[in-house]
């Protein structure tokens, strides 16, 4: 539930995080020119003017716009989820205690996180930054494992590249032209008288302080006293909610009159050409003969041309020189021109206030004095595509490929991870398959232990055990040479099978004290034990000795239990691979019908007798490496059918995990094969 709430939590900060970052990239991104002028508003207030040129401020605010676009589209896709929430809790480290520094001391009013398309305060800002903030925390704490991913890793930098190419072309094609959504109060079909008003349901009540006879009492207008008061104060209060104009600082002012004629252009009902050049110092000239065609397109039909200007007198006079301009100028404030059009200079066209068309010096009108007239002509008619129909046309552009990508992946993904659990299902099966078709085994060591009375008690309970209950594996006892004959006639006709734990490496002869493997046969033994480490280390038994008793064993028709295992500081120098393969050299010369005879055991010598096994993945590794050895030097189906015991330390408390893994085929047991119910335990775990 804990875990559920934190993944709901994670996934909650992650797609808020996303959202705002993404959104502050593209509305920056949509309109490099509102960037270049906020900066330079921001360099302005700190003094710092001279660092912030114009193409300094685009490249710093496109860069802006960039990276926070990526953070965001990488938090919401789920890419590099840990560097993108450590970055982003970076990013929020920095931006916090600015935004607050920002709220406190105020040099600029809004701070232009979205753009125009959302204007917030500096405190407004400030606790925007700090659920950000908090938000990036939970990110980076909580959300290494719990971000859910969108997208695989192969593919998300198909992604990541489209995404970012569509971002950088909306900030080059507002470059270029114009920002495809345009969120400023000048938009094509802005009526600008009414954006110029204050709205809101705001009052303005004026309230007056008279005295009388040394007392001073407040009145309103309906109950203004009579003359035998005098005036002292009055204060003017808003009741109600004032939302200020949108556009509060549009005047033109004739150039060279001075007059004021922004009501009568905005009251227009004809046509009115406006040519904005917030500087005419900076502004493109290279187009100057569309700028004089459109005026005289204006004089030939009696349409009103005004280019408005924040240029002084002499810039003009310089403009006039260098293009040949003839229409008048006039003089509007700086920024309200710079909102007006991001283009130096850009064309506005309006009728009756309203703006009909907006154009950059890049794709300026194609008119001249022959042109139809606008009233008849599709450049006169007001074509709302509106912002929320261009927003949508940009959000699908950018939206359906993405979609598209995703929704293949996951396709894919999906696919692949029914194909995998498939693919597993079957492996599994295989295993099972081939692991059925061999021989399951558990075989006890009786080593150097119980004398003969004991070895026949022994041999006894566990023949009556396995009477009640029958094994569901192979059992075998290997017991000390003095047993062999009486513990045969106790397994006779039982499916207990019997073993020595050694047999000579000679055939016969004066040999005193040794025990031939035909010897062995004649007990009644089927099996022998051949390379147990307790011999290979006390008595030096080498690859080539083992080898002779090998080929004596089977010669015999004993079946060999032929044990390997490395020592701990083999295993610790990682070459327990290394020493096993060597050991099992002794078989490299015998023939696939031959090796049908021969059961492997690993025995780790570190585990035997100590108390420490080795995991079940220990053994299950070196057991798979042992039956590639065995297909390498024999064949697949030799190694497929060969058993390999796993001994050391096995006991019924871990028999069953370690006979799970697909290559472990039963045990050697030692200690735990002289008691019958610890030896029945692990017989069991085959059950
Ligand atoms: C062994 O000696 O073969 C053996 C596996 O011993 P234990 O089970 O006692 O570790």
């Amino acid at each position: 539930m804990k875990q559920k709430l934190l993944w709901l939590l994670v996934n909650l900060c992650r797609f808020v995080v996303a959202a705002a970052f993404i959104f502050s990239g593209v509305t920056k991104m949509i309109d490099p020119h509102g960037v270049e002028y906020k900066l330079q508003d921001y360099a302005e207030a700190f003094g710092l003017a001279s660092l912030m040129p114009s193409t300094v401020a685009i490249v710093a605010g496109m860069l802006l716009a960039l990276v926070e676009f990526r953070l965001g589209f990488c938090a919401f896709f789920g890419i590099y989820r840990r560097i993108t929430a450590r970055i982003l809790l970076v990013f929020m480290l920095l931006f916090t205690p600015l935004t607050l520094y920002l709220a406190l001391t105020n040099p600029v009013t809004d701070c232009g996180c979205f753009g125009e398309a959302l204007v917030l305060t500096n405190w407004q800002t400030f606790g925007k930054n700090i659920i950000l903030l908090l938000c990036t925390i939970v990110m980076v704490v909580w959300g290494r494992t719990r971000q859910l991913r969108i997208i695989s890793e192969s593919r998300q930098w198909i992604i990541l590249i489209y995404s970012q190419i569509f971002v950088l072309c909306l900030g080059f094609y507002a470059l270029w032209r114009l920002p495809l959504v345009d969120f400023r109060p000048f938009h094509i079909g802005a009526n600008i008288p009414e954006q110029m008003q204050d709205g809101g349901d705001a009052e303005f009540v004026t309230t007056y302080l008279m005295e009388k006879d040394g007392k001073q009492q407040w009145f309103g207008l309906e109950d203004y006293p009579d003359s035998t008061w005098t005036y002292v104060d009055s204060k003017t209060e808003v009741i109600g909610e004032l939302i200020p104009a949108a556009i509060d600082n549009l005047q033109m002012y004739d150039q060279t009159t001075g007059e004021d004629l922004t009501d009568m252009v905005l009251a227009d009902e004809g046509y009115t050409f406006l040519l904005i050049s917030p500087s005419l110092e900076d502004a493109d000239d290279g187009h100057m003969d569309a700028y004089n065609r459109i005026y005289d397109f204006c004089q030939a039909n009696d349409y009103r041309f005004l280019c408005l200007t924040s240029s002084n007198d002499s810039c003009v006079v310089r403009w006039q020189e260098m293009t040949g301009a003839e229409y008048p100028f006039c003089h509007t404030d700086n920024l309200t021109l710079k909102t007006m059009v991001r283009s130096n200079p850009g064309l506005l066209l309006l009728k009756g206030g309203v703006v009909i068309g907006k154009w950059p010096f890049t794709d300026m009108p194609d008119i001249d004095e022959d042109s139809p007239r606008l009233e008849q002509s599709e450049l006169g008619r007001l074509h709302v595509e509106g912002n929320a129909k261009m927003a949508l046309k940009f959000f699908l552009w950018f939206i359906i490929p993405l979609l598209v990508v995703t929704f293949l992946d996951r396709v894919w993904w999906g696919t692949s991870i029914v194909i995998n659990r498939m693919r597993k299902k079957h492996n599994i099966v295989k295993q099972l398959n081939k692991k059925t078709m061999r021989k399951k085994i558990v075989a006890g060591n009786w080593k150097m232990n119980l004398n003969l009375q004991e070895g026949v008690a022994l041999a006894t309970e566990l023949k009556e055990a396995l009477a009640a209950e029958k094994p569901n594996c192979d059992v075998i006892i290997c017991t000390p040479f003095i047993h062999l004959a009486t513990v045969a006639g106790i397994t006779e006709g039982t499916v207990i099978g019997l073993g020595a734990e050694n047999c000579a490496d000679k055939e016969k002869g004066a040999y005193t004290g040794e025990v031939s493997a035909a010897q062995v046969k004649s007990t009644g033994a089927q099996y022998v034990i051949l390379g147990h480490s307790e011999r290979r280390t006390y008595y030096g038994e080498t690859v080539e000795i083992l080898k002779e008793k090998v080929d004596l064993a089977l010669a015999n028709g004993l079946k060999v239990i032929f044990c390997i295992g490395e020592v701990l500081e083999e295993r610790e120098a990682g070459k327990q691979n290394e020493v096993v393969a060597a050991q099992l050299e002794s078989l490299y010369h015998l023939s696939e019908e031959q090796l049908a005879n021969v059961i492997l055991a690993y025995e780790p010598v570190w585990a035997i007798g100590t108390g420490k096994t080795a995991t079940a993945e220990q053994a299950q590794e070196i057991h798979e490496f042992i039956r590639g050895i065995i297909a390498g030097n024999f064949s697949e189906k030799a190694a497929e059918e060969i058993s390999i015991l796993y001994g050391g330390s096995c006991k019924p408390s871990n028999a069953k995990e370690i006979f799970s893994k697909p290559d472990v085929d039963g045990g050697l047991i030692g200690g735990a094969a002289l008691k019958c119910a610890d030896f029945k335990g692990i017989i069991d775990a085959w059950n």
